[in-house]
């Protein structure tokens, strides 16, 4: 009985020493993310904030009245190109080709 005792005894204590292996390499991965996220959102900020005002910028084309945005291409073209005007909209020359 007393060998029968033991030897679960010794195989619960092989599973500790792996799962407290597995603990102590934890907190060593979680340091050095740490360390990365702190960089990261400094520098994060800035390429952000630019490309919103990017967007901003382009956004703001309004079509001039001798101009007109063909439905095909999405381009913004002079009046001189429009085709015809389609069920959607205008379509320019290089589309209606
Ligand atoms: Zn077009």
């Amino acid at each position: 009985m007393a060998t029968d005792y033991d030897a679960p005894r010794k195989s619960e204590d092989d599973n500790n020493e792996s799962i407290e292996a597995l603990k102590a390499r934890r907190p060593d991965n979680a340091g050095s993310i740490d360390s990365e996220d702190a960089d990261n959102p400094s520098s994060f900020d800035l390429p952000g904030a630019d490309l919103s005002n990017v967007e901003l910028d382009v956004v703001v084309l309004p079509p001039q009245e001798d101009e007109f945005t063909c439905m095909s291409c999405f381009l913004v073209k002079h009046r001189s190109q429009l085709d015809h005007d389609g069920a959607d909209g205008p379509i320019c020359r290089d589309c209606a080709a």
